[in-house]
C-alpha cells in the first residue's frame, strides 16, 4: 500500500511506522517511532483521569485531550492528538485563526506523565489506529473553503491509542479510544 494514500495525519507523517495488513484510505493503524529510530516514549496526558479512563478535562468552558510523547534517546518530544487541533472537530470545526486555549491554560495542573498500572514504570511503545471518511468525503464536506485537498488526512474520525509497557508487558489496546466527529 502506497503510504500517499493512507490518511496519516500531516503531524504523524514522519514518526507514525504503518503496519499490517489492514490499511486503507479509511483505516491506518501502526507503531510510533522517533526520528531518531527509538520506539521507547514517556507518555503524558493533558485530560481527567476518571474510573480507569483518560478523558478530557475542563478549563474555563474549555475541553482538553492531548497526548504527547517524548522520546527515551534523544528527548524529542512528539505530540500524538490534540482534541482541539486534530480531528474533524478540531481541525476542520476548529478556529481559522487557530486555537487560543493555552494562552492561559495552567499546563502543570493538567498535564501528567503516564505510568503503568501495573508496576508503575514510565516506559511505553506506542501504537495509533486512525479511521477516516476517506478523501472524497472530505472533498464534499469542504467544498469552497480554506482547506487543500491534501488536508483530508487531518480531518480524521476516530484515532485509537495503544500501549505497552516496556517494563512487565503490560499491554493497554484501548489507551485512548476517541471518536473526534
Ligand atoms: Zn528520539
Ligand atoms: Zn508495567
Amino acid at each position: 500500500m502506497e503510504k500517499s494514500i493512507l490518511p496519516i495525519p500531516t503531524h504523524l507523517k514522519n514518526i507514525l511506522i504503518p503496519k499490517g495488513d489492514k490499511n486503507d484510505e479509511f483505516f491506518v493503524a501502526g507503531d510510533i517511532a522517533c526520528t531518531c529510530g527509538n520506539k521507547e516514549f514517556y507518555l503524558s496526558y493533558l485530560g481527567a483521569y476518571e474510573n480507569e479512563i483518560i478523558t478530557l478535562c475542563e478549563y474555563e468552558g474549555v475541553f482538553y485531550l492531548a497526548i504527547e510523547c517524548k522520546c527515551k534517546e534523544c528527548g524529542q518530544v512528539h505530540l500524538i492528538f490534540d482534541d482541539n487541533l486534530h480531528g474533524w472537530n478540531g481541525f476542520v470545526c476548529g478556529d481559522e485563526s487557530g486555537f487560543e486555549g493555552y494562552e492561559e491554560f495552567p499546563m502543570e495542573k493538567f498535564k501528567k506523565l503516564w505510568k503503568c498500572p501495573k508496576c508503575n514504570d514510565e516506559h511505553h511503545e506506542v501504537s495509533v489506529a486512525i479511521s477516516s471518511e476517506g478523501k472524497e468525503d472530505f472533498l464534499e464536506n469542504c467544498e469552497d473553503t480554506e482547506f487543500s485537498e491534501e488536508d483530508w488526512v487531518n480531518a480524521f474520525s476516530w484515532i485509537t491509542i495503544s500501549t505497552s509497557c516496556k517494563n512487565c508487558g503490560f499491554i493497554d489496546k484501548t489507551w485512548i479510544d476517541y471518536e473526534t466527529m
